[in-house]
Order: C-alpha cells, then structure tokens, then sequence
C-alpha cells in the first residue's frame, strides 16, 4: 500500500451524496458504503473528521422560498445536519469505527457540544469526528463550517465529496464545451466564480493556506487513493 501522505484531513459530504437515487433523505446502502470507506482511511492511520450537508432534508434558502422565514429555515437546515450526523455514526459504529458528533447547536441529549481541543484530543485517537449543525448560525453553509473546522483542527487537506470529478468551468450536465481543471488557484475559482465552494468558504480557506480536493464521492476507493498521494479530481490551493 502507498504511504499515506496526510495525517488529518477533513472530508465534505453533500446532504444529497447520503441520498443515493432518492430524491430525499438517507439510503442505507450508500452511507454504509461511504462509512466502509471513512473506515479504510481511519486503519489506514488517517485523522478523519467529518462534516454533512443537510440538503437531502432541509436547505433554509429553499424552505424561505415557500414563506419560512429565514432565520427558522437555516436552524431547521442544522437540524439536518445533525441527523445526517447521527445516521453517519450509526453506520461507523456498526463496522466497530469509533466516532463522536460534536455538534456546533447544544442538543445535550443526543450529541455533544463542539469544543475544539476534544475535538483535537478524539482526532489525536484516531477516533472520527462528526461536525454537525454547521457553523451554529443562520446565513452559513456546510461548505464554511467544513472551511472554518479544517482550519481550525488543523487539517493538511479539505476534501469536498461532490457528485461531479471536479471543478468544471461549467456545469458539466448542461454545457459539453465544459473545460475540467485539473489545478486551479482560489483566486481563480473567486474570480471566474467557478461553483466550487461558496465565497466565504473560499476566502477562509485562501487565506488560512488549507488546500482543497473536489473529487466524485461515487468513484469507489477513490478516498484512499487520494491520501495515498494519487491526483484524483480538482486540486485548489494558492493566489494568483
Ligand atoms: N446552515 C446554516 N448555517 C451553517 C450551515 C448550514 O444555517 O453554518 C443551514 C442552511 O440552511 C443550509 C442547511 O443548513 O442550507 C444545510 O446545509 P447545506 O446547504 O450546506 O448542505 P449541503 O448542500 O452540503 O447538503
């Protein structure tokens, strides 16, 4: 097996990569596959922490669409989070991972709080780490708590988990003509406003120095081909 080249890494999932073909919520099949492939990194002797998107459930942007108030629609799209979080437990702890959520909203009985040096000290035991309701305020997305945590444990890589390879210079569904990037600078993805990360995610990980992978959370074993050194998907580091 190739040596591992990153001892921390912090991996994104979309709510909607919990989904499989559904249109909503969880499938047990897919989660039980990507925990199988959280687990191959953990005994690989990677520090994993994780964040969940709560898309597959509630997204606060969509339900202030249908007369939400905003402020209730993004606490309601935490909440998501949070049980996108359980169920990734659940099925870490059915295949012996041992694994906490630490959630950024104080929900005492069901999870507990973050707080970032047990954060550290679980990471430092190998044990997975589950940040869930995103950032703890409305206004965020998953994509800015997964910037904000991989900065603040640490991390040496932010992994973005998405349903495309990469970054494209278009959406690769609609336009053929799109161009792939194999490399590309934060600066760049800011300025052509390339759909990697929304703005703040991007700023936060620019100026932190964190580089990011974008790569296709359905390309099986592609996880531990990356952190043994592979260039799987779109890599995003570095100005101009
Ligand atoms: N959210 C929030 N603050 C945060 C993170 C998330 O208010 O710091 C809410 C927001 O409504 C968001 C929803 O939670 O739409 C689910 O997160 P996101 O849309 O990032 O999930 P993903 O698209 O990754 O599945």
């Amino acid at each position: 097996m190739s040596p591992i080249h990153y001892r921390r890494i912090l991996l994104k999932l979309s709510g909607e990569a919990l989904m499989g073909a559904g249109a909503y919520g969880i499938d047990p099949g897919v989660i039980g596959r990507l925990a199988g492939e959280v687990r191959e990194l953990v005994v690989s002797g990677v520090q994993v922490a994780l964040v969940i998107g709560g898309g597959n459930i509630f997204r606060g942007a969509g339900l202030a669409q249908g007369g939400i108030d905003r402020v209730t629609g993004d606490h309601m799209g935490m909440l998501a989070t949070v049980i996108n979080s359980l169920a990734m437990q659940d099925a870490l702890e059915r295949l012996e991972v041992p694994v906490r959520v630490m959630s950024a909203l104080r929900i005492d009985q069901i999870c507990e709080g973050y707080i970032h040096r047990r954060a550290l000290d679980y990471l430092e035991k190998g044990w997975v780490t589950i940040f869930a309701a995103g950032t703890g305020n409305p206004f965020f997305t998953t994509d800015s708590a997964a910037s904000l945590r991989a900065v603040e444990i640490g991390a040496d890589l932010l992994i973005k988990a998405t349903k495309v390879d990469g970054v494209y210079s278009a959406d690769p569904v609609r336009d053929p003509a799109a161009v792939f990037y194999r490399r590309l600078t934060y600066d760049q993805a800011l300025q052509e406003d390339l759909a990697v990360m929304d703005t703040t995610a991007l700023v936060l990980c620019r100026n932190s120095g964190i580089p990011l992978r974008v790569m296709n959370i359905y390309e099986p074993g592609a996880l531990m081909r990356l952190v043994g050194g592979a260039e799987i998907g779109s890599l995003v580091e570095g100005g101009e």
